[in-house]
């Protein structure tokens, strides 16, 4: 095991950054479900017999499987979600999206990110892959895409808006803003854009 010798370093003020779904899971919609106005694909997460949309839920969000694997709970992290909302252009369209190539999109990271030499996980995913038969080839791809596009599961995520793998500590995504951020910069409600200086008041209105 490696130590954790960085929690000595890092602040108590970067654990408010991101908003956690959980405590709702479940959108109140009466049908759709396909846009943001619906708690659920806002967040990346699918529906559940809990929500309101029941038959006529279109939210992509519930097919993340193709990505993540039969019988996981993951939801998309902020920047994959922006990506697929992008991307999918209509509902049961992640079969548009190649799965190999996001994986290689991925892996070009590995080099300089320095993951798979630094981090334990990464390192054995990367082991077993090297040697991997081509039917375990799509759970093992998609145990990456729960690593790494998936909410709360390693220390790191995937940043399609710099082609660039993140620790969650150093990085987040603003779901207002659509953009990767630093740690340093956080959500001004009152302006509704990301202002720098964790510590600092917003630059533009001086509210903190
Ligand atoms: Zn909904
Ligand atoms: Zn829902
Ligand atoms: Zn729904
Ligand atoms: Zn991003
Ligand atoms: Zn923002």
């Amino acid at each position: 095991m490696q130590s954790d010798e960085n929690s000595d370093f890092m602040d108590e003020q970067v654990t408010q950054k991101s908003q956690n779904y959980e405590e709702e899971d479940k959108c109140h919609c009466t049908k759709g479900c396909s846009t943001h106005s619906c708690s659920c694909f806002k967040f990346g997460s699918g529906c559940n017999s809990s929500c309101g949309c029941s038959t006529s839920c279109q939210n992509m969000f519930n097919h993340l499987d193709y990505f993540f694997g039969e019988n996981t709970k993951c939801t998309a992290n902020p920047c994959f979600s922006k990506w697929l909302d992008k991307n999918i252009t209509s509902t049961n369209g992640f079969e548009m999206i190649d799965r190999d190539k996001l994986r290689r999109r991925i892996m070009k990271c590995f080099k300089y990110s320095g993951i798979s030499e630094d981090d334990e996980d990464f390192e054995e995913w990367m082991k077993e892959w090297k040697t991997i038969k081509e039917d375990k080839k799509l759970v093992h791809m998609q145990q990456l895409f729960q690593m790494l596009l998936a909410n709360d599961t390693t220390e790191y995520y995937y940043s399609f808006c710099e082609n660039n793998i993140y620790e969650n500590d150093c990085h987040w995504h603003c779901r207002t803003c659509q953009k990767c951020m630093s740690w340093r910069e956080w959500h001004c409600t009152q302006c509704n854009k990301c202002t720098y200086g964790a510590s600092l008041p917003c630059e533009r209105c001086g509210k903190y």
